[in-house]
């Protein structure tokens, strides 16, 4: 019995050392997701700057395009002039150049505004497009560094599963199922130490018969309380 205790103890020592190394590795996989994720969102940043960009070009484009049609009316307009005979036509021909002029100066001052915008943008879409390549360099690395985290704990994982396999085989199916359920109900905890006529996993008092009958390691105990396996380190009080 106390050789099926000593191999008990060991394999909670086993299964603590592999939840460890479980949540070790989630601990690794939540950080790829995190940097994966900054990586994206400086993306979509960097995207949304450039479709920005696109949609002032097309602005700018069509600024253009007007203030090339203003010219040309006021170029008409002058080619007119010359031919015209009547004072009436002379006035209103130069009402219509006033106009263009003032549309003319419209867009300009539109153009130089917009064009103030895009170098802006232009240094933001810079910026943004040095902090993507340097983080998408950083990222790689880092992703690379913890999935080779992962992985030699999934190493010794699997070497602490066969051990622990092999200590279940000689510990019996019906203990290893109690120990199993124990496990799950008590975050982990299958087994607690009595020490001082007390179970250590829920600090009750154990019943004095059956803490002394503990010492002489022939069955297993079981605490009446958190229902744990008891073990003993204690030597028996003399
Ligand atoms: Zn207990």
């Amino acid at each position: 019995m106390k050789k099926k205790l000593e191999l008990l103890e060991q394999l909670q020592g086993s299964d603590k050392g592999i939840d460890e190394q479980l949540s070790a590795q989630n601990e690794h996989r939540a950080a790829i997701s995190r940097l994966t994720e900054d990586l994206a969102a400086l993306q979509r940043a960097l995207v949304e700057r450039q479709e920005e960009m696109a949609s002032l070009r097309q602005e700018k484009a069509a600024l253009e395009a007007a203030l090339h049609t203003e010219q040309e009316n006021i170029r008409r307009s002058e080619t007119n002039m010359k031919e015209i005979r009547t004072n009436k036509e002379f006035q209103a021909v130069g009402r219509e150049i006033t106009t263009a002029r003032k549309q003319v100066a419209d867009i300009e001052e539109q153009l130089l505004q917009l064009v103030s915008r895009m170098d802006e943008l232009q240094a933001a879409v810079d910026t943004l497009l040095g902090e993507y390549s340097a983080s998408e360099a950083t990222t790689a690395q880092g992703i690379a560094e913890m999935q080779q985290a992962i992985d030699s704990l999934q190493q010794a994982i699997d070497t602490a599963v066969a051990g622990r396999e092999a200590i279940a085989k000689s510990l019996g199916s019906n203990l290893v199922r109690r120990y199993n359920q124990l496990r799950e109900q008590r975050r982990g905890q299958a087994l607690a130490e009595a020490r001082d006529g007390s179970c250590t996993g829920c600090n009750m008092q154990l019943p004095p018969q059956m803490y002394n009958t503990l010492f002489r390691m022939e069955e297993i105990f079981f605490c009446p309380h958190c229902q744990r396996i008891l073990i003993l380190k204690q030597e028996q009080p003399t």
